[in-house]
């Protein structure tokens, strides 16, 4: 290997993300208790994610529009004022969390900081991103941030030759093996899978991967030794 750029995901590979949208997720459920199942709530909102994906893009300002969209759906139109508002905070807090970097971040990019060029790529809210990167008090480490509102083959490449390097000098690290690990294999490029314990139901995929350039870790640590 012959890597001069090391790219990591951000939520759920340098810090907690999805936890917190469970966590909100089961608030929702529990206004919307007297309507449906929790497991028909959480279906009705998946459906209504990833239907605005596309006009929303991801992120916690989405996900609260999808939130108010289900509720209204779920309680026939019936939804009152107070709900709404509940719903708005439940986002608010999302958007106000603290920043928790996962074991051993920190430790990983002081280690590969002098090696290595090193970037954040990820997706999601532009403006929540930079600020959970400013909070997270790891932003001096990186030499670039790439916030794509996909992650895919064409992002990818686009990152590439942004950083003036040819596809097999990047290796990409994150927890999603649909978002960080597919796309960058199919340019040319390395990547290491480091699996978080739960992850969004839209990212998960069936999928075995055979190939040389793909690498799964059990944790960000483990990459130390494996460069
Ligand atoms: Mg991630």
């Amino acid at each position: 290997m012959n890597i001069k750029v090391i790219a990591f995901d951000a939520d759920d590979t340098l810090w907690v993300n999805e936890p917190y949208f469970r966590q909100t997720e089961e608030r929702f459920c529990e206004l919307l208790s007297d309507y449906l199942s929790r497991h028909d709530l959480e279906r009705e909102l998946l459906t209504i994610e990833i239907a605005n994906l596309a006009l929303y893009g991801y992120g916690i300002k989405g996900f609260i529009l999808s939130m108010i969209e289900a509720a209204m759906k779920i309680t026939n139109n019936t939804l009152s004022v107070e709900v709404i508002g509940q719903i708005i905070d439940l986002g608010k807090q999302m958007l106000n969390q603290p920043i928790e970097l996962l074991e051993g971040v920190e430790d990983v990019l002081k280690q590969l900081k002098d090696k290595y060029r090193l970037v954040v790529a990820t997706k999601g809210d532009l403006l929540d991103q930079e600020r959970k990167l400013r909070k997270s008090g790891i932003n001096h480490y990186f030499h670039h941030i790439e916030i794509m509102s996909e992650k895919d083959d064409a992002n990818y490449l686009k990152l590439i030759k942004h950083l003036d390097i040819r596809p097999e000098e990047l290796l990409m690290i994150g927890n999603s093996l649909k978002s960080d690990v597919m796309p960058v294999l199919n340019v040319g490029g390395h990547a290491v899978h480091v699996p978080y314990h739960i992850t969004w139901a839209h990212e998960q995929i069936e999928h075995t991967i055979d190939n040389e350039r793909f690498k799964s870790l059990d944790t960000i640590t483990d990459i130390l030794a494996f460069l």
